[in-house]
């Protein structure tokens, strides 16, 4: 008998009969003899119903109280999905994240989990119950109900999984793995068998919405076993995301292509080059709760360089006021200039550490299709570029061919 957290994603309840086909998949895991913990999203589309709902009467939703509606969608799935286990003949009972106390910090809408009470969970099982709990929600030490962020569902799943120190935590969602990159832009693209928490990691970080980074990161953290599989389909082996390079087995250098549609381009030109200006433009950008990812610094020539850096495109327009007003007051730039239609790409691969040539195999495969890099970025496992967004969807194919990742290569 083994303890399983199976989470569903927004399509995989998105309907009352794919809500039926979950109850039968966890019948199946009952009649086997096992403990199972449900964790569900609210049903495909909700969330962002309940967000632009939100938006039709405050244009800036106010944190506390956006957390309190949009965190409805997965109260509604847990109910049904009690309902169908019970219709099923089982015993079910559904929690909420905070009839768990899944206790989080007050961050609200991106929100993390500082603790989980399992207790009376473990009671629950121990007497039989099918358990459905509410994923993307928790409440703060003061009674606040607060959401992870979007995807968090994945999050709730694998915290449940840590907490309850579950045999597997299983993903169900629309496809039936990780797969090279995402298969809705690139049809030839291949599932892994299994990817390292490593890989999976900057995958998750660079795009790949596959997984919901905080997730993978609790994953990592807690040792648990996790298996990405899809919920259309009665049998298959999903991936695994594993701990060690050498349980892999697929040996490939690159193991995935990730992407980002939503980066944007910021550049201050004319910077006089002297101690302090980085700290001068990206402070009062992160005193603003802004996010930066890549920063560029060029050369200096006569005194003054030019120095840029990408955020999310949602916050490319309070980032440009910031800096505009900084700029002319403070430090002495030229102007800044900026660009929301960029994107950014990324090779990823443990096996990057042993092999030289991927990098330059990179940036010949875009010049070959006369793609411009803006930006360049490296780890010991990634590579990532900024280029023009119209090119995006071009430079994931182009990669994933050069890298012999496309499934005819194989
Ligand atoms: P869920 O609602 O089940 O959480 P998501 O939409 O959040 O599902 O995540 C699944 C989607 O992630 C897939 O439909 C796919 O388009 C996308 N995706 C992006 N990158 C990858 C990848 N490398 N492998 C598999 N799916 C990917
Ligand atoms: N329902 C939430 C969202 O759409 C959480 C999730 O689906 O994981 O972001
Ligand atoms: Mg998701």
């Amino acid at each position: 008998m083994a303890l399983i957290v199976q989470k569903y994603g927004g399509t995989s309840v998105g309907s009352p009969e794919r809500i039926q086909a979950v109850a039968r998949r966890v019948a199946k895991y009952r009649a086997q003899g096992h403990q199972v913990v449900v964790v569900v999203s609210a049903m495909s589309g909700e969330t962002n119903r309940l967000i632009e709902l939100a938006k039709k009467i405050q244009a800036q939703p106010d944190p506390r109280e956006l957390d309190v509606m949009i965190s409805t969608g997965e109260q509604v799935t847990i109910g049904l999905v009690t309902m169908a286990l019970m219709e099923l003949g089982l015993k079910a009972k559904s929690y909420t994240g905070a009839q768990v106390r899944i206790l989080t910090d007050s961050a609200f809408t991106k929100a993390r989990i500082l603790s989980i009470d399992e207790q009376n969970i473990r009671t629950d099982l121990a007497n039989g119950y099918a358990i459905v709990v509410a994923g993307f929600q928790g409440v703060d030490e003061n009674g606040n109900i607060t959401t992870l962020g979007r995807g968090g569902s994945d999050t709730t799943g694998v915290a449940m999984a840590a907490a309850l120190h579950a045999d597997e935590c299983q993903i169900y969602t629309d496809v039936d793995g990780v797969y090279t990159t995402d298969p809705r832009v690139v049809p030839e693209a291949r599932r892994l068998k299994s990817v390292t928490f490593e890989e999976m990691l900057e995958l998750a970080s660079l795009g790949s919405k596959v997984l919901q980074i905080r997730s993978v990161e609790f994953a990592g953290k807690y040792k648990v076993k996790l298996r990405v599989l899809s919920s259309f389909e009665e049998e298959g082996e999903g991936t695994l995301i594993t701990f060690e390079e050498d349980e892999k087995m697929e040996q490939a250098i690159i193991s995935g292509i990730a992407f980002n549609r939503d980066e944007a381009k910021i550049t201050v030109r004319g910077v006089p080059d002297k101690p302090g200006i980085a700290y001068q433009i990206l402070g009062p950008v992160s005193d603003a709760n802004i996010d930066v990812d890549m920063i560029i610094q060029n050369v200096s020539i006569d005194g003054s360089t030019d120095f840029s850096f990408t955020v999310h495109r949602n916050e490319f327009n309070k980032a440009m006021s910031v800096l505009k007003n900084q700029v002319q007051q403070h430090i002495g730039a030229r102007e800044v200039i900026g660009d929301d239609k960029t994107a950014k790409v990324s090779v990823v691969g443990v096996g990057m550490r042993s092999h030289v040539g991927i990098a330059s195999k990179m940036f010949r495969t875009l010049a070959e299709e006369g793609i411009n890099i803006q930006m360049i970025s490296t780890s010991e496992i990634k590579i990532s570029v900024v280029i023009d967004e119209k090119y995006l969807e071009l430079a994931v194919r182009v990669l994933h061919k050069a890298f012999d990742l496309d499934q005819e290569s194989l």
